[in-house]
């Protein structure tokens, strides 16, 4: 990857642009008591009075030491969702550039590219799921900004091999977003550790599923200083709200409870899986590194009726290319993998 230059692909806007300069810019605390009267905030203490930190810096310096990467390297937002528009926003020119995507994936990825009138190229992933590298090179050209790797995938469940993301990072011209939303449920290393080799590498992270933080809406982006620099060039000032910074940081810091929680969620999806091997309506289960499944049945429309009279909410994603007729069940608690067992083994 010699000669690499971000600056390639960056919006002429987004070069020229000369952030916004807010309070909690110019002065940083050092932590000495000081009388803070530049940001007109009410002065009584209600613990949420004060703006947050606009570079959540007591996080960053905890994921840092936990990734082995500098707190230069990562960007927060508020969800993957804010980190991922804000790639969009800063190298793709509306009407001109274009995304490569590869469905069935994630549909956030599709979305952001409508909102931001950038044009999205779909390669279908291969029948084992994987991406197909020589069609996304074909169809990729100068105005392919960016390039949307989800591994594991959604919905799908499965880790791409590594040889094809290795050959996309070093063939592909723009900048290749590998999506790791669920990384903390595969036996797979993370991407992050590529980071140095590759400059054109962004690795996006969440609280939202293996942290078991949805509600908070804490998205992690891993990618060169560089990178990282323009992102927080357009970021918002204080996009990631104190109260998510406090849970945040808790979690963070607490690496056993989630471990605990994620070997809890894959023993049940072993269970679960078991129990829907079981089943005759059931026609194939597709290989999972994530913390659901996707099963292929005899009529998903029926089925996902009859589990919601039952109460039970699954995810019908029969419209994706590549996924008729499939179910993809998220694994709940000990307690209500065995009641969605039970109701599966009812339906007729
Ligand atoms: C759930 C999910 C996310 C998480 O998005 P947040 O905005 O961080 O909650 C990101 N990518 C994929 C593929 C997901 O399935």
């Amino acid at each position: 990857m010699e000669g690499f230059d971000v600056n390639r692909l960056l919006r002429e806007s987004v070069r020229k642009l000369q952030p916004y300069s807010s309070a909690r810019d110019e002065y940083v605390s050092d932590g000495s008591e000081m009388i803070f009267l530049d940001a007109n905030e009410n002065p009584f203490d209600n613990g949420v009075n004060r703006y947050p930190d606009p570079y959540q810096r007591s996080l960053k310096s905890v994921l840092s030491e936990q990734k082995g990467l500098t707190e230069q390297q990562i960007l927060l937002g508020n969800g993957s969702d804010e980190v991922l528009d804000l790639i969009y926003r800063a190298f793709c020119e509306p009407n001109q550039d274009n995304i490569i995507t590869l469905p069935p994936t994630y549909g956030m990825y599709k979305v952001l590219a409508g909102i931001n009138a950038v044009e999205n190229r779909e390669v279908l992933l291969t029948k084992d799921f994987e991406p197909n590298v020589t069609e996304i090179l074909k169809v990729a050209d100068s105005n392919s900004k960016l390039l949307f790797i989800c591994s594991p995938n959604n919905p799908t469940g499965n880790a791409f091999q590594k040889k094809g993301i290795k050959e996309l990072l070093e063939s592909f011209n723009g900048l290749v977003v590998v999506d790791e939303a669920y990384i903390d449920f595969s036996n797979d290393e993370s991407w992050v550790s590529e980071l140095k080799q590759y400059p054109n590498l962004i690795v996006t992270q969440t609280l939202s599923k293996a942290y078991g933080l949805a509600g908070i809406r804490l998205g992690i982006c891993y990618a060169s200083d560089e990178i990282i620099g323009i992102l927080n060039k357009i970021k918002p000032p204080y996009n990631v709200n104190q109260l998510t910074q406090q849970r945040a940081l808790q979690r963070v810091l607490h690496q056993d409870l989630v471990k605990q929680e994620v070997k809890q969620i894959l023993d049940e999806r072993e269970e679960l899986i078991k129990a829907l091997k079981d089943l005759e309506f059931v026609t194939a289960l597709y290989p999972t590194d994530a913390n659901f499944i996707l099963a292929k049945v005899d009529d998903a429309n029926k089925r996902y009726q009859q589990l919601l009279e039952k109460q039970v909410v699954v995810r019908n994603r029969s419209t994706q290319p590549l996924c008729e007729n499939t179910l993809r069940f998220t694994v709940g608690t000990p307690e209500e993998n065995k009641k969605l067992i039970a109701i599966l083994k009812e339906l007729n």
